[in-house]
């Protein structure tokens, strides 16, 4: 098949589109799309701009998404940083920060590594040991969005940036749907403002209109190295894996389904956005003043455990 665009071979089908790209016309169309993200002001609660001098922290992972993330920031010419956190869960955090650090040697830039057990004094599977009925991934992430908002507030970060996808965002929406959990809506929403007076860096997500199959084919056309292999602790959020599953054999029937319904849950996250507004207010959590909707925050009380 050729490309839509010129002659040359394709190499995807970019079916909501309808055109088939090469690997030039691929990475116009996915630049074009994360540009989207910045320039629209559609897709934002904000009116504040984002533009080459705002700092931005991309949360790096060393998986597809958040590498691919920092690298196509760096290549429009963001002003950005990459921060690892090394978790300590064995041989899958070795592997995930070599990883970064190859992202690293291929932009020439420096990644900043913060390894948890340093600074505070357990690992993430020591931390897990403490709490053997809790979902692991809950835990997981409550530690990393707070250790990526510190860093960012206390380094003068504006944004952290992050890598979900598209299909992250709508599988994340049915089951917040699902669960009637209508709060969390505004967490979908590809950027969320900063609230500094509670120590609130502003959240942003670049790829928040690419899919996983785009992603994937975008690393591997501009050689970008990322993890292949899974967190021996992802069996967590089983129902968001099945929307995923349930979304891309959807897709391949209906073209265009995960995008009508990204755009649908933007809209309703804006309509939640506004009704919860006053109801559900972040203040500072009295123990380590950063942002909690209740006196001591959820990091606060997973780490205080004895
Ligand atoms: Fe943490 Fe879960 Fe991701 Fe593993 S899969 S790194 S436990 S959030
Ligand atoms: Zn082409
Ligand atoms: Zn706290």
């Amino acid at each position: 098949m050729k490309c839509s665009n010129c002659t040359k071979k394709a190499i995807i089908e970019v079916k909501w589109k309808r055109k088939f790209y090469c690997p030039k016309h691929f990475s116009q169309y996915f630049f074009g799309q994360i540009k989207k993200v910045f320039e629209s002001k559609k897709y934002k609660t904000t009116k504040e701009k984002i533009t080459k001098e705002t700092k931005i922290l991309v949360a790096l992972s060393g998986g597809k998404d958040s590498n691919v993330c920092f690298y196509v920031l760096k290549k429009l010419g963001f002003n950005v940083k990459a921060l690892h956190l090394n978790l300590g869960i064995g041989s899958f955090s070795e592997n995930s920060l070599k990883e970064c650090q190859k992202l690293g040697e291929l932009l020439k830039e420096e990644i900043l590594i913060v390894d948890l057990k340093k600074i505070l004094g357990f690992s993430m599977e020591e931390l897990f040991k403490k709490h053997q009925r809790k979902s692991f991934c809950k835990i997981c992430g409550a530690v990393k969005r707070y250790l990526f908002n510190k860093f960012a507030f206390e380094n003068g970060f504006d944004y952290v940036a992050t890598g979900h996808n598209l299909s992250d965002t709508v599988a994340h929406g049915l089951n917040t749907l699902i669960n009637n959990y209508f709060t969390g809506f505004k967490n979908l929403l590809p950027i969320l403002p900063s609230q500094k007076e509670i120590k609130l860096v502003g959240r942003l997500k670049p790829l928040f209109f690419l899919t996983d199959e785009e992603i994937r084919t975008f690393a591997q056309i501009h050689k970008i190295p990322f993890l292949k292999e899974k967190c021996p602790y992802v069996a967590d959020f089983p129902l968001v894996h099945y929307f995923k599953k349930w979304l891309n054999s959807l897709e391949e029937d209906r073209p265009g389904t995960i995008r009508r319904l990204g755009f649908a849950f933007v809209e309703l996250a804006k309509v939640f956005e506004e009704k919860f507004e006053k109801e559900k207010k972040f203040t500072q959590c009295k123990i380590c003043q950063y942002p909690s909707a209740t006196k001591k925050c959820y990091f606060c009380k997973i780490i205080s455990k004895k």
